[in-house]
């Protein structure tokens, strides 16, 4: 509680449950003494504030839910408090997971706590310096676009994205609905493991989600010297905006996986140059439909200003939305409009498929893809937000695994020359999580030798 206090600037927090946390701690710590309590007992966790927690706020980091009160617990959150985690707070992200440096939030920016003038990355940003700077063990953020991981890797964390469906979305205040997943932030390979294993599975609120077996993942994560078949995009490599330190964090690994006697080798992705257009054109349609609900009529912000139903609307949402996020639906509802449909959002719908196709085509021949998390360390706050392609160019190598719905991690892999940290990502195939785990424990290890 004191970092969370003497670390306040960070501005990672919207609302700290300090009060509830200590009374949770000590009916944890009797539970304890009894021996019944939960696999997570007293594990401090920090939830993005796009995730319900009964009885608490939730905004999105948005004015137009100014006052809403979540009026029950998301499926994720409500599997950590029956294995005896404590919430201790809501956390600032990007307004409704739209951006890439946190300064998309109706609140302010976040800090990154290694650097204060430079970004958290988002749109997770205070679910990922939550963790850095030692306020919580582990955050519950969302990925959308790589959200939980491109955060992880501009502050030195672990962040896993999964295949989309194994985490029910019950709870989760939607962005892009095909696109959106729970993701999870941690110091450490064994935390993610551990929390993921509690909060995933079948859920009868979410129909989308998968009703595959959970297996113990944090029982798993020894590699026992197994050998992989690895593979790493030559396009991800020799891309002219990646940044040189980042290339050659991502050389040296390929050179210690090959020392090591795994196969690793370059391979082309032909598809490449569309997977970001692909996803801005389907995150932004489903978001223009999934927000138009904010209306001021049932809850939330409603623009004082109005006098008839129509002004109401429009001058709530002008008022009660941001401008990247209005930006967003402006586009979504352009991609959907009967003249352009066709040649937007029925295209791109074309085209998310021939990558999901590649990308199954490539893991029926090895068992990941490495590539960067992004393509810089955390940039400097205001750096990109005057133009905003270049912000969308910031999840150039995050976009993949969320259009292709396979899941993806981000690892810790040395710093810059400056000392910020450096994020290299893994990526597999559909419910492979246990691989994934694993084989990044390994990693992390390689690298620290
Ligand atoms: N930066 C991406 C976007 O703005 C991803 C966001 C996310 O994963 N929620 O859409």
């Amino acid at each position: 509680m004191a970092v969370i206090e003497q670390k306040k600037n960070l501005n990672a927090f919207l609302s700290i449950y300090a009060d509830e946390a200590i009374h949770r701690a000590e009916l944890i710590d009797q539970k304890i003494k009894k021996h019944s309590a939960g696999k997570l007992a007293g594990l401090v966790v920090g939830i993005k504030d796009l995730i319900c927690y009964k009885d608490h706020p939730l905004q999105g980091a948005s004015k137009i839910l100014d006052g809403f009160i979540s009026q029950f617990n998301a499926t994720a959150v409500q599997r950590l408090l029956d294995e005896d985690a404590i919430i201790i707070g809501r956390q600032n992200c990007d307004e409704f997971g739209m951006g890439s440096s946190n300064e998309n939030s109706a609140f302010g920016p976040v800090l990154n706590d290694l650097d204060n003038s430079r970004v958290s990355g988002g749109s997770s940003g205070g679910s990922a310096v939550a963790v850095q700077a030692g306020m919580c063990q582990v955050s519950l953020g969302t990925d959308t676009g790589g959200s939980v991981r491109q955060p992880a890797a501009f502050c030195g964390l672990v962040g896993l994205k999964p295949t989309y469906s194994r985490i029910s979305r019950y709870g989760l205040a939607a962005y892009a609905s095909s696109f959106d997943c729970i993701g999870i932030l941690a110091n450490h390979v064994e935390d993610v493991a551990l929390v993921l294993e509690v909060i995933a599975g079948a859920d009868e609120m979410d129909s989308t989600v998968s009703r595959k077996e959970v297996p113990l993942y944090s029982q798993d994560l020894s590699s026992q010297n197994q050998k992989y078949k690895i593979a790493y995009l030559s396009e991800s490599i020799e891309n002219p905006s990646l940044q040189p330190e980042i290339k050659s964090a991502l050389i040296e690994t390929i050179e210690k996986l090959r020392s090591q006697s795994h196969t690793i080798e370059p391979i082309d992705f032909p598809l490449n140059e569309y997977v970001l257009p692909t996803y801005y054109i389907l995150a932004t349609a489903e978001a223009s439909s999934n927000l138009s609900r904010y209306d001021g009529v049932r809850y939330g912000y409603r623009s004082p200003h109005s006098n008839d139903l129509s002004s109401l609307y429009k001058k709530t949402r002008s008022e009660g939305f941001g401008k990247e996020v209005q930006r967003r639906i402006l586009l979504g509802t352009f991609v959907l409009s009967s003249s352009y449909y066709d040649a937007y959002y029925n295209k791109a719908q074309k085209v998310r498929r021939l990558i999901r196709n590649k990308m199954k085509e490539i893991f029926s021949r090895y068992d990941f893809v490495l590539m960067p998390t992004a393509p810089t360390t955390a940039f400097k706050l205001s750096e990109h937000s005057s133009d905003p392609v270049e912000m969308y160019l910031a999840d150039l190598f995050s976009v993949q695994a969320n259009v292709a719905g396979i899941p993806a991690i981000s690892i810790p892999s040395g710093k810059d020359k400056q000392g910020l940290p450096i994020g290299l990502q893994l990526l597999a195939d559909d419910f492979e999580e246990c691989k994934l785990l694993r084989f990044s424990r390994a990693i992390i290890e390689i690298n620290r030798s």
